[in-house]
């Protein structure tokens, strides 16, 4: 099939569906460093995680051996309305720009909730549906997760409480609309609510709140609410796993045309996306079979990786959740306000702040003012009004494209194109009308917030 000439789109079959998630733990030689309780310090067993997770993701969570987990037929099915996401070959783009490169997306976009978010609220739903439970809560940043799980709890019949960040409640009315269509309640968040929500009122009276925020009191609702559990929608390993449908499929399809990526590219805020689209890819780099660049791109205002300290740190604000080691800038930097582009929070997967540390991958960070240029200019041309979190894979793509048109070298470029940006339009309100900049942590702003890291000794 290699002479083919590349369709646009490659799409597969329904069968073509993965049968099994793939769990890239397996062939790390350095895995991810436990989760530590901190009270004690102490990884977290397995009876520590289920008042806070279900069951089975907490099984899946502290799998690191088992390479293929089959993934249930009621998630499948749910899957075959929406999947296999076409890989699309961007040849207008590639024209547009003059480069040799060959560049391909694989869009996550094509849901109601509008990213890829929802492979893995479906799993996570499931779940908690398999274990009797009466509903979920979560938090919710600009509201894709939210919606995306919204949807996953409505499928399956369970109850599903939103916190939302205040300043996106406020400024994303549609998306909030959105998550109670589908039957979820929705907070905005730091709220009167919880105990932790409360404190961190008494605090700061006035926050606009924070994922971190938002975190500290969905879990302790779910803590506290006989039947219920948190769920996460990115940076857990159980999330990164559901999310390996997005390169096993990528996989199948380059395949098919005997395509091999030089460089693949994904933006990162908690790494779930990158980690998915990466997954079979960096298998084969672990195991010695092949090799590729791999790129994550972060904002410049929150930049985890690319400033940030490898170390253990809180995931939430209010320091009531485990303690995970990653690339982070503290669980108390807060992104400015200015900031318009998602990603914002302050660690990283710790799958992927490993692979980083080992050197398998590279980071980058980009100022958002570029980062809508490069959604523009791909809107314009591929049609698609990109969210601005997918947007920041397309400014690198781009940019490494011009590269290639500097050198003539005709690399193969792909990245993830993780979700559309219907309900951002504020943020490119604010870039139209030119009242859109850049406002990039000092070094003194990023050192006070990591010398608050908990103190552990591992
Ligand atoms: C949530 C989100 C991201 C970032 O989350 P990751 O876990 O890093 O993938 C990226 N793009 C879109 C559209 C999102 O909704």
């Amino acid at each position: 099939m290699s002479a083919d000439k590349i369709p646009y789109k490659i799409y597969l079959s329904e069968d073509e569906v993965p049968k099994a998630w793939y769990n890239l733990r397996a062939d790390m030689k350095n895995k991810p460093a436990p989760l530590l309780n901190p009270g004690t310090g102490k990884p977290l067993t397995a009876e520590e995680l289920s008042p806070i997770f279900c069951e089975e993701l907490v099984a899946q969570e502290l799998d690191e051996t088992t390479p293929f987990i089959e993934i249930p037929e009621d998630i499948r099915n749910f899957y075959r309305m929406y999947r296999p996401a076409p890989l699309v070959r961007a040849y207008c783009l590639e024209e547009k720009l003059q480069t040799p490169a060959k560049i391909y997306y694989k869009f996550e976009g094509n849901n109601t909730s509008g990213s890829h978010k929802l492979n893995s609220a479906i799993a996570q739903a499931y779940y908690a549906k398999k274990q009797g439970l009466k509903g979920v809560t979560t938090e919710t940043g600009a509201g894709q997760w939210g919606t995306a799980l919204s949807m996953a709890c409505s499928y399956f019949d369970l109850d599903c409480k939103v916190y939302m960040v205040k300043v996106s409640y406020e400024q994303k009315p549609f998306r909030r609309e959105v998550m109670r269509t589908y039957g979820a309640s929705v907070v905005p968040s730091p709220s009167e609510t919880t105990e932790v929500g409360k404190k961190i009122l008494a605090e700061h009276p006035g926050t606009t709140g924070s994922l971190g925020c938002a975190i500290s009191e969905a879990v302790e609702v779910a803590t506290k609410n006989p039947g219920y559990r948190y769920v996460l929608g990115s940076v857990l390993n159980q999330v990164l796993l559901h999310q390996s449908v997005i390169g096993l499929e990528t996989k199948t399809a380059l395949d098919k045309y005997g395509i091999k990526p030089d460089i693949i590219i994904g933006c990162a805020g908690g790494g779930s996306n990158l980690g998915g689209l990466i997954a079979p890819f960096m298998g084969e780099k672990l195991r010695g079979e092949a090799d590729y660049r791999i790129i994550a791109v972060e904002p410049a205002s929150c930049p985890s990786f690319t400033r940030g300290t490898f170390a253990y740190d809180f995931c939430d604000t209010g320091m009531i959740c485990p303690l995970a080691k990653m690339y982070t800038l503290g669980s108390s930097f807060i992104p400015s306000a200015n900031h318009a582009g998602g990603l914002r929070f302050h660690g990283m997967s710790t799958t992927l702040s490993q692979l980083y540390h080992d050197g398998f991958m590279e980071a980058t960070s980009v100022e958002q003012t570029s980062v809508f240029e490069a959604a523009e200019q791909f809107a314009r041309i591929e049609g698609i009004l990109p969210a601005p979190e997918s947007s920041h894979a397309i400014r690198v793509a781009i940019d490494e494209a011009l590269k290639c048109k500097e050198t003539g070298e005709e690399k193969t470029i792909v990245f993830g194109l993780t979700g559309t940006g219907y309900f951002d339009l504020v943020a490119y309100q604010k870039y139209n009308d030119g009242e859109m900049d850049d406002v990039i942590p000092t070094d003194e702003d990023i050192a006070a917030s990591v010398a608050k890291l908990p103190r552990v000794n591992a």
